[in-house]
């Protein structure tokens, strides 16, 4: 069930003879499930950009004649969970930069971790901000250095900001995509139909009939445009491939959550290293059962790795509505809760009498969970096991879903990771968190292309956070 936290999602698209703006369109869709508040296209068509930014999702915001005003065969696309910033109009993405009087457009996704300051310094320089968004900041820094060409400006940024971001900027004809030095956030890039396309997730390439061809290194800058693709920097940008590498530090909860299950990053599908995860799930902490029951969405995948470890069957006993907005969003616990009623209901016949292993991919503040077991036990288990397919979320992330504006409200930091005190909390029978062991072997026994052991963030559940917050983030006291 898609329940909480969500993040960004960014396109850039090229091609050699159509019109582009339906190709974003179907890509946003196809991106959808990392942000729902939010969504904007910027395109190009050789003489003017067109643009249009809309508060909801991409069917809300590019409903009736949209498209058909958003000319060019040059464009780039956001969906927009509010991440820094709040939840406005202005901050919905691409944001607007001027270089030398002559505008270009940003997507980020990801979390700048030192924006106090960089703030603070292009405000007394004179830039006015529009917006409360980190990704601002990035273009003001642009701004302040227009006696350099483009790409030079776009460099000088950002060896100025620091955190986490994969970002797409269209300027005039062309496309920069690009990751942070530590690759937090992907961005992966495919082409097929005269089209090339920087995403950041592998399943675009599969909705728009292209192939995807590799993930964008981190450090790197890749230059696309009509007729040809190159790596600007790519190896000289902030220092050598193999040095970004080694430094490589991928959010591990891309796939534990995030990432669509059908997508793939540094090799691996999501949905095959869910499938690990559940696995270890089970040889971790096996229990007398009858049956599995995954909570849908984010735990089906696990659920099944878990139900076949275990030699169990799996019954689909939940029900989620696809129809009704994100929960995590209502500010109030009670809207929350009444919202989850008619999301999720469960099937009686399925669960009387049982004792049900019930699988989820995390629990933040333990709203859902509570409520499934509540309806399970109403509709008759005999005992519910509660598994997660990740170690107890205690730490809070800066580097792209801000759950420090919600740190007092994870359960797992609030009962100070106490695993029986949470069992009691939810109502279960047994509750077993996957180890933070169990998680990196997980990931790992999923063959790869790159990315090592140590290549993963997992601050959140370990406290070990690769960035610090040196400077402070802006509306964050540090
Ligand atoms: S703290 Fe967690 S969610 Fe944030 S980047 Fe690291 S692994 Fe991902």
């Amino acid at each position: 069930m898609k329940k909480r936290w969500i993040m960004c999602g960014i396109l850039g698209i090229v091609s050699e003879s159509g019109e582009v703006s339906q190709d974003i369109y179907a890509g946003l869709w196809s991106l959808q499930h990392r942000g729902k508040e939010g969504a904007g296209i910027a395109t190009y068509d050789g003489n003017v950009y067109h643009e249009k930014r809309g508060m909801g999702t991409v069917e809300v915001v590019f409903g009736g004649e949209v498209l058909s005003g958003l000319l060019g065969k040059i464009g780039i696309g956001h969906v927009r969970y509010s991440t820094a910033g709040g939840s406005t109009l202005e901050n919905v993405q691409p944001i607007q930069g001027l270089f030398k009087s002559v505008p270009f457009w940003i997507a980020h996704n990801g979390n700048l971790t030192n924006t106090k300051k960089l703030r603070q310094e292009c405000v007394k320089q004179g830039y006015f901000f529009r917006t409360t968004t980190d990704t601002e900041i990035i273009a003001s820094l642009i701004y302040f250095n227009e006696s350099f060409g483009f790409e030079e400006a776009l460099y000088r940024a950002l060896s100025r900001v620091e955190g986490t971001y994969a970002l797409v900027v269209l300027y005039k004809d062309v496309i920069y995509g690009m990751r942070d030095l530590t690759g937090n956030r992907p961005l992966v890039y495919g082409e097929g139909r005269g089209i090339k396309v920087l995403a950041s997730e592998s399943a675009t390439c599969d909705v728009l009939g292209m192939k995807y061809l590799f993930d964008v290194r981190p450090g790197e800058i890749i230059v696309m445009k009509q007729g040809s693709l190159s790596g600007a920097y790519g190896d000289q940008m902030f220092c050598s491939t193999a040095e970004a590498f080694q430094k490589q530090k991928f959010c591990v909860f891309e796939y534990v959550y995030f990432l669509r299950p059908d997508s793939i990053f540094d090799g691996r599908r999501a949905q095959r290293v869910r499938e690990e995860m559940g696995r270890n799930l089970w040889r971790e902490s096996a229990v007398d059962a009858d049956i599995v029951v995954p909570v849908p969405d984010s735990g089906n995948f696990a659920a099944c790795g878990l139900a076949k470890e275990a030699g169990l069957p799996i019954e689909m006993a939940l029900f989620r509505s696809h129809y009704v907005g994100r929960t995590f969003i209502e500010p109030l616990q009670e809207r929350r809760e009444k919202g989850m009623r008619i999301k999720l209901n469960v099937i009686p016949e399925l669960v009387e009498g049982k004792r049900v292993v019930v699988v989820d991919d995390s629990i933040v503040r333990s709203t859902v969970i509570k409520r499934v077991i509540n309806m399970l036990r109403e509709a008759g288990a005999r005992e519910i096991h509660t598994r997660i397919s990740s170690p107890p979320y205690k730490y809070p992330c800066y580097y792209g879903i801000d759950t420090y504006r919600v740190e007092n409200e994870l359960i797992a930091k609030r009962l100070n990771g106490d695993v029986e005190a949470i069992r009691k909390e939810i109502g279960a029978d047994s509750l077993h968190y996957l180890s933070l062991e169990g998680l990196r072997r997980s990931v790992m026994e999923v063959p790869g292309n790159k990315l090592k052991a140590n290549n993963f963030c997992d601050a959140c559940f370990s406290g070990n956070y690769h960035i610090p917050l040196k400077d402070g983030i802006f509306g964050k006291e540090t």
